[in-house]
């Protein structure tokens, strides 16, 4: 056998020979792709089809189909380039990818699917033509989740929503998600709105406390900031603990990660673009991140603007400055005394997001950290490494996968024991919080910066 051949028996569907009445019927494409930065072929020839990355694939996992796999993916690319299949055709199979990118960490070839997948989606949204369903629900979550001053009012009559029971009849009424089921997984995800975070806002600049050690930028998340405020008001209090002094810009907007992984180019490059701006002037050492999928897409900003020619060296030095939150600290050191959380050990179970374990390749660092807190004791879940479901705005686009292997994440990490979840990553929490709640579960999650938080300041953990 030659290293190009198969090790294991795939099925693909049979294409036309060449397919040239798609290619007539859109004469601006040499290819199925269009021509600007379409997968590169150098690329898709590096996959030599031996499937070890099926069974780390979520989407594989669930679908059960090879071209919702990893690598049924890759050769629908190559087909695509070779005019062999339609990008239309194909749209579904990658739609159906979470972009969990555990196959880059199981791949012995090193195939960069992340590149890959990140040129095609962009490719899908130029060139396909989606339902009106598909387009609306797009267009909603595209025009609001990135921008919190247009979001914010609508959480006013949100608030009156769950205040009024009014949810709580909309989540018995069974039928309703076979009617809505997008609309209603959207809702199913919603957490507890706090009025008084919708409107706090930090000081431009929080002294370290203490001797100051680095001066680091802070980026507040859209969804972050909402509905998250405590994680966010945690990680400065446990920034300023351990010496930096936090510089928050407030023109600062949302990180472009949500229109970047849906393949919303144009979006994803001016919010890049304003970030850049925001942090422009500020002299930082750092530039710290406390969520995931915003992490990892603050690191592709040379990338997103590579073709940019007045921001691309701009981009690349600030994506140079980007950390993780946890990969920071641990990289730092904690300086800050740490007391228990509990005055019995704590049995905490890390979940893992996948922009920061298989993107990122952060997985020690939080782990170190949290077993730095008195009386804790960590866990591990079996299938740590497969995703929860969540993948941004995934499980209300593709809500059956999602619902699945939410079920199968909350499962895994209450068969550990554990009496609580860390979980870096706010798509996550809501998702397993979803979960937790279907099962009539209360284990409580939090981030590893609220505990760090709690341990610095002596609180305990009721
Ligand atoms: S992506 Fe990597 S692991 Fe998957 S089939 Fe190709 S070479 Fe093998
Ligand atoms: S990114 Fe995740 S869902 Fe997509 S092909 Fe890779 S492993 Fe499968």
């Amino acid at each position: 056998m030659t290293a190009s051949e198969p090790s294991v028996p795939i099925d693909l569907p049979s294409y036309p020979a060449k397919n040239s009445q798609f290619l007539s019927q859109n004469p601006h494409l040499t290819s199925g792709f269009d021509g600007k930065n379409p997968p590169p072929p150098e690329l898709i020839n590096t996959c030599v089809h031996c499937g070890f990355c099926l069974a780390t694939c979520p989407s594989y996992r669930i679908l059960g189909q090879e071209m919702d796999s990893p690598r049924g993916r890759i050769y629908s690319m190559d087909a695509i380039h070779k005019g062999e299949a339609s990008l239309a055709n194909s749209a579904q199979h990658f739609d159906s990818c979470l972009g969990c990118l555990a196959c880059t960490t199981t791949c012995p070839s090193g195939v960069r699917y992340d590149t890959l997948i990140a040129a095609t989606r962009h490719q899908v949204e130029r060139n396909i033509n989606r339902s009106i369903s598909d387009r609306a629900i797009r267009a909603l979550l595209f025009n609001l989740f990135p921008y919190p001053n247009r979001l914010r009012p609508l959480l006013y009559p949100l608030y009156l929503y769950q205040k009024s029971g009014l949810q709580t009849l909309v989540r018995r009424l069974e039928f309703l998600p076979k009617l809505f089921p997008r609309l209603l997984a959207m809702e199913s995800i919603l957490p507890k709105i706090s009025l008084p975070a919708l409107h706090h806002s930090f000081a431009d600049i929080i002294p370290a406390r203490g001797t100051q050690r680095y001066r680091v930028g802070m980026i507040l998340g859209c969804v972050q900031r909402l509905f998250f405020h405590p994680v966010n008001a945690a990680t400065v209090r446990v920034l300023t603990g351990n010496g930096c002094e936090v510089v928050i810009p407030k023109n600062q907007s949302c990180c472009g990660a949500l229109p970047e992984h849906q393949g919303q180019t144009q979006q994803a490059q001016d919010l890049a673009r304003q970030i850049v701006d925001a942090f422009a002037e500020t002299e930082v050492d750092y530039i710290i991140i406390n969520a995931a999928g915003c992490g990892h897409t603050l690191k592709e900003y040379d990338r997103i603007l590579a073709d940019d020619p007045d921001y691309c060296d701009r981009a690349k030095q600030f994506a140079s400055k980007v950390k993780d939150i946890q990969e920071f600290l641990a990289e730092i050191g904690l300086t800050a005394p740490l007391s228990p959380l509990s005055p019995e050990k704590l049995n905490i179970v890390y979940q893992d997001a996948c922009h920061l374990l298989h993107g990122q390749k952060i997985s020690v660092q939080p782990r170190q950290l949290l077993k730095q807190i008195p009386g804790v004791q960590l866990a591990e879940p079996i299938d740590a490494a497969l995703c929860c479901g969540s993948a941004g705005v995934y499980n209300m686009l593709q809500p059956d996968v999602a619902e699945e292997l939410g079920r199968q994440k909350v499962n895994n990490l209450l068969q550990t024991g554990a009496n609580l979840i860390a979980s870096p990553n706010p798509g996550c929490s809501l998702q397993i919080s979803k979960h937790l709640k279907h099962q009539e579960k209360t284990v409580p999650v939090f981030h590893p910066m609220e505990l760090l938080d709690y341990s610095m300041r002596g609180e305990t953990i009721s």
